[in-house]
């Protein structure tokens, strides 16, 4: 289905880590308006929040809340309503996504600590136990997917250490949430935070936490924020199927369908594979066009690949992505600190074709603008 409308034929594919390429029918979902005190609105908030909890075996124990905004929203609410005023919070940080937790984490007054470890490589387990022993956090945050780079983390690994050391696990899987396989109920976290936009291929502008429901009656007045107040959003929820606030309506319906899509194609396991596909063939296409991945391939997940820019003088990422931007391929600069990188997603609603569409605009790309390959021997 992805593959059988010509690449060429759309206006663009983005290839970023969000917003990113949507489906017709998804778009097509947010043609009608919505009463947000409807009883069908109703009705679709509480199957939105069903088919969420379903992907990641969320029932009984855990339960959806829904939050305006973009994904940081959604882990602002995460962190303020679960971890309480004399909590800390020890983050794993190989990236800029864990250290935005620990910004907000000390934005909030939280006590915070963090566990950093090298860019390029997974959270190392030896060193989390040992800054666990260090602080004594009675939360751990940990990023599943970091963006950054495109490192997959050993959830499960850091799960099992957060349950043998008793901590309350928050899980950030925006870039991972409905693509790598979440299981609440045998990683045992008190949270998942995740968004619309990323690997669910809906639009942007609604976020979600998945928290365990004990969890949340516990944390009645402990978000430092009105509308990031987790607990209050559940309770309203919970009174009358209600959002608090003004609910992004088109935007719900487009997730709806989005997720509607999703099951029909096969869930997460049918959209891991074809991510992994997209991930395999772009990165053997950019490999033969003479560029290196920073990642090691064990390390990465088929999310987004961060590539190295050439060793090139001639080479300007802004050219480059400017003249694929012309052709229809949007791509994103790198975030890496201390490495001079560009990134290129495998997710959204594309397929094989698309990628190839994308090698193909990548070698026009280094032809036009003289550059003979994107490695180093020019
Ligand atoms: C995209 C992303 C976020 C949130 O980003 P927003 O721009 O606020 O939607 C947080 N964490 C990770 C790992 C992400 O990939």
């Amino acid at each position: 289905m992805t593959d059988a409308k010509s690449p060429q034929a759309r206006k663009t594919i983005l290839l970023t880590p969000g917003p990113l390429t949507t489906s017709d029918a998804t778009r097509a979902a947010m043609t009608r308006d919505w009463g947000s005190r409807d009883a069908d609105f109703i009705d679709l908030t509480a199957r939105v929040r069903k088919r969420l909890e379903a992907i990641c075996n969320a029932a009984p124990s855990h339960t959806c809340v829904p939050i305006q905004g973009s994904g940081t929203f959604a882990v602002e609410a995460m962190i303020g309503t679960l971890v309480p005023k004399e909590g800390r919070l020890l983050v794993a940080c190989n990236g800029a996504y864990g250290q935005r937790i620990a910004a907000i984490a000390a934005r909030l007054g939280r006590a915070v600590f963090k566990v950093e470890g090298p860019e390029d490589r997974p959270t190392d387990l030896v060193r989390l136990e040992q800054a666990i022993a260090d602080h004594q956090p009675t939360h751990l945050a940990a990023v599943h997917c970091e963006t950054t780079s495109g490192v997959r983390n050993p959830i499960d690994d850091i799960a099992a250490l957060a349950r043998r050391e008793k901590i309350s696990l928050l899980i950030d899987a925006m870039s991972s949430f409905g693509a790598l396989p979440l299981d609440c109920d045998a990683l045992g976290c008190a949270a998942i935070a995740a968004s619309a936009n990323k690997c669910l291929e809906g639009a942007p502008g609604l976020a979600f936490v998945i928290a365990r429901t004990s969890d949340l009656e516990r944390s009645k007045g402990q978000a430092p924020s009105v509308s990031l107040d987790l607990h209050d959003q559940w309770r309203g929820l919970q009174a009358n199927g209600q959002w608090r606030f003004t609910p992004p309506t088109h935007v719900l319906a487009a997730l709806d369908s989005a997720l509607e899509q999703f099951i029909a194609a096969g869930g997460q396991v049918a959209r891991l594979a074809r991510y992994s596909e997209n991930c395999n063939t772009l990165i053997s296409g950019m490999r033969a066009a003479g560029f290196e991945t920073f990642l090691r391939d064990e390390d990465q997940a088929p999310i987004i690949v961060t590539f190295r820019v050439p060793n090139d003088p001639a080479f300007s990422f802004d050219a480059f992505y400017d003249a694929l931007r012309e052709i229809g391929v949007v791509i994103y600069p790198g975030k890496i600190t201390d490495a001079e990188t560009f990134r290129i997603g495998c997710i959204g609603a594309i397929g094989k074709s698309d990628m190839s569409y994308a090698l193909d605009a990548v070698s026009a790309v280094l032809n036009k603008l003289g550059l003979r390959s994107g490695g180093s021997a020019c």
